[in-house]
Parts: structure tokens; C-alpha cells; sequence
């Protein structure tokens, strides 16, 4: 029997305020554990929570971006449960009237277009963190400076069907995360963490089968990794007759396998009531307004934009869309250039290289967006050789002067007379008689490195096209005489 996964994503992303979400403790990463603290976020008796009007704005640009329908009141609730790093017993949360509902996003894999359903988005508190021990020590250590950062919890509905497709959800969320500025969305520092569930169902039938709960999908790998790991005993499981039975399990990425953690609570056992601490939730019609003309262009659209207005391929205008400041760049890069495909060609072939090579972010290169799209023009009327060009290209990184001083500087400007490239072909055909037999007897490669000689000989400054003209007219003189 074939079977067809089902599969939802809960992402939880840490928002980038200041301040706690109900505190007033700072949200730094990285202090000394248990700096970061007040008796509100240590959960001590007699306090009461704030609620930060900043992560609530956070939310609503996501759930707008998001196409979400926003509730008017939304309430907090208590979601109680035991764990050493929740010194309250409860988690604040949104549970029965969460901020928003309804929403969806549009993914695309392998160039097929398909609209994921966003569940609901709702705001909670994070946990502490527990450090176990790696000396053997029979015990764990609790740092509460993470107890109190505010969360968005994001669930889509259980629309997507494979591993590629999660992986597709989730780029995308990240990337509009960071579009946003709402969460960096950085997964191995945690400030981005997904859960899945997934179940599997015979192909054709519209009911669902009994879901797992993953865990512990802290990469883009480990999601594809975990659920292609557990579709797999699903399926294998349900052919051999036996049951899927709902639980949550862990993906353990040094076996590549998922394992039971527990068999699955339901919502009634974290006995969830209104926080009675916190007044509802109320959002006025002008502050969504506000905001909705404030979300910038998302990637989606943005991808579109550019394949129509600049004529580039699918796949480059993803990659050029994915960060926003990448974007940003190649859109200046192409308006001032006035060549949007030379110059995708070099942001995504130069310009990536070098941020990949240097560990640099676009804003930490020496030369702006200007002077690459100068460099393009010098290119396009001929000043310099797409040689030269790699050249000019290098000391401006490496500089930060602008290329039309490098190309005077370095006495870099292309040969087009055709007398002094007339001298350098002859010069190659004397040197190289070897090669020139060789071409006369048929070898078309031997014209190459005749080309490769003439350049070598101008310091690279012949324009190519000239020095191939010139080149094959000697070499047929040669023949006839
Ligand atoms: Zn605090």
C-alpha cells in the first residue's frame, strides 16, 4: 500500500526585544547565568507580570506578514506543568483566544508553487535552560536568564507532505522572520526551534492517521533527517500491520533515528485557565494599520519581482531574495548599473564567494554597491577586459577604492588598438611555432593557447575578441603564403 505523510510544523521564534517579555530584565545573549534575573522571571511569590508592548508588535507584523485575521482580544493563559527550569509550575501562554489565526504562506518546491495554512501565532514565555553536567557529575545546573524572553509560536496546519516541503516552510518562515527584524533566526543558537508532527495515511484517503511529535529538530537537516527517518518506520510499521501509536519522540542525530520520549499528553492535561494576573489583550485597529504599511516586501513577492523585472532565472532570484540585505544590495547594484543580469552574475558569483571566503556580512565589504556597478560599466563600454575586470574586482575588495582609480592607478584600461595588438600576435606566432604548426595542421585547441599567449603578453589588457580576430587572420595569412 502506498502511503502519503501528513505533516504540521510548530516553530517557535524568540523575538527581538530588549526586555523580557513580562519583565524588565534584559534579553542579552551570553551574560553569566542567572545575571539576566528579577523575582518576576524567577517566578517568586507576590510579583506580577507586564506585558512588553514591543513583543506584541513583534507578533502583529508577523501575523500580518503572515496574512493572518487578528483577534481585536486575545487572552494569556496559564499552561501548567512541572519542570525544573519553570520555577512558576506554569508557562504563560496563549491557549483558547491566541493573537492570530488563519493565515498562509507560499512555498515553492522545485519550482512548483504550493500555500501552506498558518494555524494560529500566539505569544508565550520562554523557559529556563538546564545544563547538564558533562564531568559525569550526578547533577544538572538551571540557568533562568532565557525564563521570561518572549516567543511567537507559530503553527501551520498539517498541509505539507514531504521532508523537501517542511524544509521549504521553514527557509522561508526564517527568511521573513529576518525580513521582519521580529527574530533572528539563527536555529543552533535556539533562537528559532521547530517541533513536527507527522503521521501517515494510505494515499487517497482523507482522514488522518495517529501523529508522532518530534522533537529536538534543532537544524534544517535534522528536520528532513527526522522526518524522512520517520516516515520511513511509519510506513514500515503499517505495512507489517502494526499501529502507530501517539507519542513524542526525540530525533537523535549521531544514530539518525528518532526515540520515544513519552507517550503523548493531550491540552487537557496542562490544565489550562486564563492567567488571572493579566488584563485581555486588546489591539486597536490603528496600531494593525500602522504596521501593515510598515511590513516591507517579503521574499515571495520580491522572488516574482525580480524574475519579471530583471529577467533572471528562478533559482538565482531566490538565492538573491532569501536575506533581505543581499536584496537590497543586488537592486542597487542593478540600478545604478543599469545591467541587472551582469549584475546578478557578479553578486552571486564574486560577491558570495567573497562573504563565504572572508566570513563577511554584505554590510562589512570595503566597496559599495556603486562602485561594483561603476566596475560593470567600465566592463560594458569596453574600458576593461572581463579579465581585467576579476582584477579590478580584487583590489576593491581588498582596498576599497573606487575602480576607476584602480584602473588608472594600475594602468589597467583595454587595449583596442589594433596596432598594438597587430605587435602581440606577431610576437605570439614567433615565440610559439610549435602551437602555430599545430593550429595549421588542424588543432583548433592550438588557437587557444595562442589567445592565452596574446593576453599573457598585454598583461591581460587586449580586448579578447580583437586579439581572436587579429589572431586568425595572421594564422590564414600564414596558410595561404
Ligand atoms: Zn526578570
Amino acid at each position: 500500500m502506498q502511503f502519503e505523510a501528513v505533516i504540521g510544523l510548530e516553530v517557535h521564534a524568540q523575538l527581538l526585544t530588549r526586555s523580557k517579555i513580562f519583565c524588565s530584565c534584559t534579553t542579552t545573549f551570553g551574560s553569566p547565568p542567572n545575571t539576566n534575573t528579577c523575582p518576576v522571571c524567577l517566578g517568586m511569590p507576590g510579583v506580577l507580570p507586564v506585558l512588553n508592548r514591543k513583543s506584541v508588535e513583534c507578533g502583529l507584523r508577523l501575523a500580518v506578514a503572515l496574512g493572518c485575521e487578528i483577534r481585536r482580544r486575545s487572552i494569556f493563559a496559564r499552561k501548567n506543568y512541572f519542570y525544573p527550569d519553570l520555577p512558576k509550575g506554569y508557562q504563560i501562554s496563549q491557549f483558547e483566544l491566541p493573537l492570530a489565526e488563519h493565515g498562509r504562506v507560499e512555498i515553492e518546491v522545485d519550482g512548483r508553487k504550493k500555500e501552506i495554512g498558518i494555524t494560529r501565532i500566539h505569544l508565550e514565555e520562554d523557559a529556563g535552560k538546564l545544563i547538564h553536567s558533562d564531568t559525569g557529575d550526578p547533577f544538572s545546573y538551571v540557568d533562568f536568564n532565557r525564563s521570561g524572553i518572549p516567543l511567537a509560536e507559530i503553527v501551520s496546519e498539517p498541509d505539507l507532505r514531504s521532508p523537501e516541503e517542511a524544509h521549504a516552510y521553514l527557509v522561508l518562515l526564517r527568511s521573513v522572520l529576518r525580513y521582519l527584524g521580529v527574530c533572528d533566526g539563527n536555529m543552533d543558537e535556539g533562537s528559532m526551534r521547530c517541533d513536527a508532527n507527522i503521521s501517515l495515511r494510505p494515499r487517497g484517503e482523507a482522514a488522518f492517521g495517529t501523529r508522532v511529535e518530534l522533537k529536538n529538530l534543532n537544524s534544517f537537516r535534522f528536520v528532513k533527517h527526522g522526518l524522512a527517518f520517520e516516515i520511513r518506520r511509519q510506513g514500515q510499521l503499517l505495512a507489517d500491520g502494526g499501529t502507530v501509536h501517539q507519542e513524542t519522540r526525540m530525533f537523535d542525530p549521531a544514530r539518525g533515528e528518532t526515540i520515544i520520549m513519552r507517550s503523548k499528553e493531550d491540552a487537557h492535561d496542562y490544565r489550562y485557565f486564563p492567567e488571572p494576573d493579566l488584563p485581555p489583550l486588546l489591539i486597536e485597529d490603528s496600531w494593525i494599520e500602522k504596521i501593515r504599511a510598515e511590513i516591507p516586501e517579503l521574499p515571495g513577492p520580491r522572488k516574482d519581482r525580480f524574475v519579471r523585472e530583471y529577467g533572471l532565472p528562478n533559482a538565482d532570484a531566490i538565492t538573491l531574495t532569501e536575506e533581505k540585505p543581499l536584496a537590497d544590495y543586488y537592486e542597487e547594484v542593478a540600478r545604478a548599473s543599469h545591467h541587472p543580469k551582469a549584475a546578478a552574475n557578479w553578486v552571486l558569483g564574486e560577491v558570495l564567494h567573497l562573504l563565504k571566503e572572508k566570513k563577511l556580512r554584505i554590510g562589512e565589504l570595503l566597496f559599495t554597491s556603486k562602485d561594483l556597478a561603476g566596475m560593470i560599466g567600465l566592463l560594458d563600454i569596453g574600458t576593461i577586459s572581463g579579465k581585467i575586470a576579476k582584477t579590478v574586482f580584487e583590489e576593491m575588495s581588498r582596498t576599497g577604492k573606487p575602480p576607476g582609480e584602480i584602473v588608472r592607478e594600475k594602468n589597467l584600461v583595454q587595449i583596442t588598438d589594433e596596432k598594438a595588438i597587430v605587435a602581440a600576435v606577431e610576437e605570439a606566432i614567433r615565440t610559439n611555432g610549435k602551437a602555430v604548426d599545430q593550429y595549421l595542421q588542424g588543432k583548433q585547441q592550438a588557437l587557444g593557447f595562442l589567445v592565452g599567449q596574446i593576453m599573457k603578453g598585454t598583461r591581460g589588457k587586449a580586448n579578447p575578441a580583437l586579439a581572436n580576430r587579429l589572431l586568425r587572420e595572421r594564422l590564414e595569412e600564414l596558410r595561404k603564403s
